[in-house]
């Protein structure tokens, strides 16, 4: 750890484990290496695996998708006599005409306001966040990020197409359509953005709010 530190210009960074709140000096990582608490092994920073513009390239790529998810019909819909399709907003809005508000807004909150929201978010950070030093606001945005993420994750998403699949299919028969191939490549696509972002090197590279260099 000493020998690393020596080699490398950038200086140690002290981070407080999340576990057991042991404030400890974490030096820069290398590619795919991880620091654990001294005193209760828990990992307090990771370093991403891949390119730098990886995060950013997953995202443009899931923007795409998500877009297509939204726009080509998700299912197709017959109901005795008549066919038609649906997009994920078409399904809420089809939810909400039946007096089901609850299914509406959960459609439409977990399905289509969430995961563009998170998309839309991660964007602007990665964006914003391609020069060095980073923008003070990128740094307002990622303390947010936090608080945002639990909205933005998998199971929410998740949630919403089962509940309008649920629903749906209580009024027609359901067939899948191309929409619903776009939403299983935003399942795997949206999680690697994930993995592939590293909050801990952007937060180094951040200007503060008093106009402070990153060190
Ligand atoms: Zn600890």
């Amino acid at each position: 750890m000493n020998e690393q530190r020596r080699r490398s210009t950038a200086p140690a960074e002290v981070i407080a484990c999340p576990d057991c709140d042991l404030l400890q000096e974490i030096p820069p990582l290398p590619p795919r290496a991880k620091a654990c608490c001294g005193r209760c092994d828990c990992v307090v920073a990771v370093h991403p695996p891949g390119p730098k513009d990886l995060p950013l390239a997953l995202t443009l790529a899931a923007a795409i998708i998500f877009a297509v998810a939204n726009f080509v019909p998700l299912m197709d819909l017959s109901v005795i006599g008549r066919a038609a399709s649906t997009t994920m907003a078409g399904g809420a809005l089809e939810m909400w005409k039946q007096d089901e508000a609850l299914a509406a807004v959960l459609i439409a909150f977990c399905a289509v306001l969430a995961p563009g929201g998170y998309l839309l978010f991660m964007l602007t950070v990665l964006l914003g966040s391609r020069s060095t030093p980073a923008p003070h606001w990128v740094g307002e945005m990622l303390r947010w990020a936090s608080h945002l993420r639990v909205w933005a994750t998998l199971d929410v998403m998740m949630l919403g197409i089962l509940v309008a699949l649920v629903k749906i299919a209580e009024l027609a028969t359901v067939t899948p359509g191309i929409g619903m191939y776009a939403v299983g490549i935003l399942i795997v696509l949206i999680p690697a953005i994930a993995v592939t972002f590293d909050a801990h090197g952007l937060w180094q590279r951040i200007v503060w709010a008093d106009g402070e260099q990153p060190r």
